[in-house]
């Protein structure tokens, strides 16, 4: 069955709304117009240069029209795209390139190192994003295009593919998600259904436009709503805070590290941030203190949870519900089925913890090349995630963590988000990472890293806490303090491989813990 392909709405609101602003990103402003005239120049560009349908092109690039316009002239070819993540060294880039089989690559200047040594190994035709302009078809765009003959399709089979987005890599090599045109439209639309999103919207981007959910949770929805779409090259907190004040943003997603930076400046008690409709924080759970700071403002965040696989759809816990259920995700994302089974891949009722399993049009059809792990994340029709989770009886989700994050102790699994939700109830906790360590008894125990701004707490007041709140066998026996934040990854989420590792020294020493 045809549906709309990702450059439908490209056609669309070019022709209803064609003197409206689609874009905005440093010094380039671009009508819906103007934006369909630019992506069919760009599509003749690269169809020029040999871009043919099924080849992909990569693009490691600050934010930038020129990204948006590569993507959706790429489309419009029937071509692949995949984002690279500018923090990623040459042998990971290399790696990736060769996994996927680029052809092209769209990059910067400031790049021209890695991308130069990438373009020579994989044989690639580089575009340069633009030295002076970040959008690289302005000039061609400006000669005006008599037609747009490459626009003119907005249907494409379901499962004709548009990109290859890579995993984080969070628990081993990053894994190359498929996502179709019908899978981005999908995602696109149960977004802006989420965030209620029209055309009279104005969203703003930070985050690079590498990460999944910066394409398809928040560029995908703004442009299929006919919303405006502001972009920075890159963060900046000061400048960030200002655009919230001034530049008329309703819709803004970011991640939980984005929000407490924001915080920490000192204009921000007194910002007027009343246009501001949706903060949302995606990709890691935000902090007890972070979501207060916000509530305090009048400024409740909501919250999402989503991975690659899914064109990161997955659960939304809108502000409305930020008080009456504070720590839950949220509910599941528009049109979309979320079951919790056990191991055996049976569903489990609600209160039972399990592993969360998605169903539905954003669900990729597979990882590239890898018939493998896509039978095993596809098993039965479902999304195997790999987190773990449990329902309420109103359908609002906990997450407990990763799979191989949990702790096996004394035959007893302990969740280690569990934990940390309860330690950071303690306001001089900054941040706090559970993992297991292993232990002669038991097996393995619970141990927490604890970051704090100053000199902590000690363990005391954190063991009375847990002892109010948790069942013994998941009190941690560990306690660690530093002042160091946790080790990330590129997109924010706490590295509990490298912690796991840290922590298992700590066995050596005395416990303070049961
Ligand atoms: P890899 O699959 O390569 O190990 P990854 O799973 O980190 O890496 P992504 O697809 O970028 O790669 O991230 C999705 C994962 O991020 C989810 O499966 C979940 O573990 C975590 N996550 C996303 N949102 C949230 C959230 N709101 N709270 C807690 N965890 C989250
Ligand atoms: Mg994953």
């Amino acid at each position: 069955m045809p549906r709309p392909r990702l450059t439908a709405s490209l056609a669309y609101w070019s022709s209803r709304t064609p003197d409206s602003i689609a874009l905005e990103c440093e010094r380039t402003t671009l009508t819906w117009r103007r934006l369909a005239d630019s992506v069919e120049a760009v599509a003749r560009q690269l169809r020029d240069g040999g871009l043919a349908a099924g080849d992909r092109i990569g693009y490691l690039c600050e934010n930038g029209a020129g990204v948006i316009q590569t993507i959706l002239a790429a489309a419009a070819l029937d071509a692949i795209v995949v984002p690279l993540n500018v923090r990623l060294t040459t042998p990971e880039l290399s790696w990736i390139a060769e996994d996927a089989g680029l052809s092209a690559l769209l990059t910067d200047r400031a790049f021209a190192d890695r991308s130069e040594e990438l373009a020579r190994r994989h044989d690639l035709r580089v575009y340069w994003q633009g030295d002076a302009a970040p959008d690289w078809a302005a000039p061609l765009a400006r000669e005006g295009t008599d037609s747009r003959e490459l626009l003119s399709r907005v249907t494409a089979a379901e499962d004709l593919p548009v990109f290859i987005c890579y995993t984080s890599g969070t628990t081993g090599r990053p894994k190359g998600a498929v996502l179709t045109h019908g899978n981005a439209v999908a995602a696109a639309t149960s977004f802006s259904i989420t965030e209620t999103m029209t055309r009279f919207d104005t969203c703003l981007l930070v985050l690079p436009l590498a990460f999944t959910g910066s394409i398809m949770a928040t560029w995908a929805p703004t442009y299929y709503s006919g919303a405006r779409f502001i972009m920075h090259r890159r963060f900046d907190a000061s400048r960030t805070l200002a655009e919230l004040q001034d530049g008329g943003v309703t819709v803004f997603p970011a991640v939980p590290v984005v929000f407490e930076q924001l915080a920490a400046l000192d204009g921000f008690d007194n910002a007027d941030l009343s246009t501001v409709r949706v903060a949302k924080a995606g990709g890691a759970p935000p902090s007890a203190a972070t979501l207060r700071r916000y509530e305090d403002r009048g400024i409740p965040i909501g919250q999402g949870y989503g991975m690659t696989e899914s064109s990161g759809v997955g659960t939304s816990l809108p502000q409305e519900d930020f008080e009456r259920k504070a720590g839950s995700a949220g509910v599941v994302n528009f049109g979309t089925d979320l079951s919790i089974r056990d191991a055996a891949g049976d569903p489990l009722p609600p209160g039972e913890v399990g592993e969360i399993c998605l169903r539905g049009p954003s669900v990729m059809p597979g990882y590239w090349e890898n018939p493998d792990a896509t039978a095993e994340a596809l098993a039965g029709g479902w999304l195997h995630t790999g987190d773990l989770g449990l329902l309420d009886d109103d359908g609002y989700l906990t997450i407990m963590g990763r799979e191989k994050d949990m702790v096996l102790s004394g035959g007893l699994n302990v969740y280690p988000s569990e934990i940390e939700r309860v330690l950071l109830l303690d306001e001089r906790v900054r941040e706090a990472a559970v993992v297991a360590v292993p232990d002669e008894r038991w097996g393995e125990v619970p141990a927490a890293i604890v970051v704090t701004d100053g000199p902590g707490p000690g363990p005391d007041p954190l063991l009375a806490l847990c002892r109010e709140e948790l069942a013994d066998y998941k009190i941690p026996k560990y306690f660690h303090f530093t002042t160091d934040p946790l080790p990330r990854t590129m997109s924010g989420k706490v590295s509990k491989a490298d912690l796991r590792d840290r922590a298992a020294k700590l066995s050596g020493l005395p416990s303070p813990g049961r």
